[in-house]
């Protein structure tokens, strides 16, 4: 049997793994493998061209870690959020006790609020949009002061599209913090050797898929027969034809926006994620160095993040023109130019899902209406309400049993 992946990131290639030994498998992909998760190399290091780290729970991706003999390093990231031009560390009870800018009363809410999300049932509020849902459950002030820069910073200008479901169901997985903060993971020399692990063995094509086509009981992908189609790429590029005969919904896509910086000196003292509530340019100032140890890079590596909307001002400037716009954001916060060994832009026009309203019903199962084509990815059931590295590595072995289900 043949199968035709389209794309070699994660859930692509972690496909193609299981289906190893059980069908002729070709991986095409039209840009680097790994996809969001692939690596912008120096002479000296590889490092994400996103920012990545993983978490305790992802089980599927420890696992193949694991099984690829890399080690997965656990540390506690401190994490901070900037206001009028000021990092406030908010990690410790008495870091957030200090924050000046939410009455101690919204902290209790807060605190209330996250501690009763784990036994909530998130789906009843799948259609009521994530402004509303804060305001008359939290109020005005911890909307303004405290989600409404989060939102903004993570969906850019659909913030007021999301639903309230998804906030429940994110502070659901996220609130298993130590009282000293977070404790995330990192493959020491990046997620890189993973993916090139992964890659290692698998028939990858370095061919952009043009053409889908179904002809009798067989698919031909850009001309070549196939008996089975597993797409894993965004959604919003798949062909209408087949898009309408797969019965895949339209699910919005955002857009990232990234500045990689390698510095002479850092920006924060020691925090590893700061949002940034008062920048038009970037949501987050994301310190890998203050996660991994500097030695391993010899430089201070930062990123500086932004969403936008596909068609959004952000995502469609030039790089030279984000590239000035993050220097002189960036100077705010005390980094230079003369501190910047290096700068560049990363963009990806389809880098998640929005979480819109009634997204609960768009989650797009394994099998389609289209016999024999499957669709895996960050709309797929492992990816909500945060899509990951681990959801695409679970969501690739998950349509590929399907498939071997299918057709043994
Ligand atoms: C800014 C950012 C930060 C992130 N941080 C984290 C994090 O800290 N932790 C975490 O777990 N996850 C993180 N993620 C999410 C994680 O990177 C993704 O969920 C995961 O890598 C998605 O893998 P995928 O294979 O489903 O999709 P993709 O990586 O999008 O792979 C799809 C592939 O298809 C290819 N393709 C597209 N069209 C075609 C075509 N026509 N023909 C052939 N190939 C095609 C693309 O080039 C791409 O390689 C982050 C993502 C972003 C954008």
């Amino acid at each position: 049997m043949k199968v035709a992946i389209v794309g070699a990131g994660l859930t692509g290639m972690s496909c193609a793994l299981e289906l190893e030994g059980y069908a002729d498998v070709v991986v095409f992909e039209k840009n680097d493998v790994g996809g969001l998760a692939s690596s912008y190399c120096t002479e000296s290091y590889c490092i994400e061209k996103f920012y990545h780290h993983c978490f305790k729970g992802d089980k599927e991706l420890i696992e193949l870690a694991k099984n690829l003999g890399l080690k997965i390093t656990w540390r506690i990231a401190r994490t901070g959020y900037a206001f009028d031009g000021k990092i406030y560390p908010l990690n410790t009870p008495i870091e957030i006790l200090k924050y000046p800018h939410l009455s101690l009363l919204d902290k209790i809410k807060l605190a209330v609020f996250t501690l009763k999300s784990r036994r909530r049932d998130y789906t009843r509020e799948d259609n009521r949009g994530v402004v509303d849902g804060i305001k008359e459950e939290l109020g005005e002030e911890i909307l303004n002061k405290f989600f409404m820069p989060l939102l903004r910073a993570k969906f850019g200008e659909y913030y007021k599209e999301v639903s309230y479901a998804w906030l429940l169901a994110r502070v659901a997985i996220r609130s298993n913090r130590k009282l000293s903060g977070e404790e995330l993971g990192y493959v020491r020399r990046g997620f890189h050797e993973l993916i090139v692990r992964m890659s290692e063995g698998l028939n990858v094509r370095n061919e952009e898929v043009k053409k889908i086509e179904k002809i009798g009981g067989k698919f031909e992908v850009n001309g070549e027969r196939f008996d089975v189609v597993v797409y894993t790429a965004p959604l919003p590029t798949l062909d209408e034809k087949i898009k309408k005969a797969a019965g895949i919904p339209d699910i919005k896509y955002q857009s990232s926006v990234c500045a990689l910086i390698g510095a002479k000196e850092s920006v924060t003292e020691d925090i590893y994620w700061t949002n940034v509530a008062d920048s038009k340019v970037f949501g987050a100032i994301i310190e890998h160095t203050h996660f991994m140890p500097f030695e391993d890079y010899g430089e201070h590596v930062i990123y500086l993040a932004s969403y936008s909307a596909p068609n959004g001002w952000l995502f469609n400037k030039s790089n030279d023109e984000l590239r000035k716009l993050y220097l002189k954001e960036v100077s705010r916060f005390g980094l230079s130019d003369k501190d910047v060994n290096w700068i560049v832009i990363f963009k990806a026009k389809y880098s998640g899902p929005i979480y819109e309203k009634g997204y609960l019903g768009k989650i797009t199962p394994y099998r389609t209406k289209l016999k024999g084509f499957y669709v895996a990815g960050m709309t797929s059931p492992p990816n909500y309400p945060e899509r990951s590295m681990n959801g695409s590595i679970k969501a690739g072995i998950e349509v590929a049993r399907a498939v071997k289900e299918d057709l043994s």
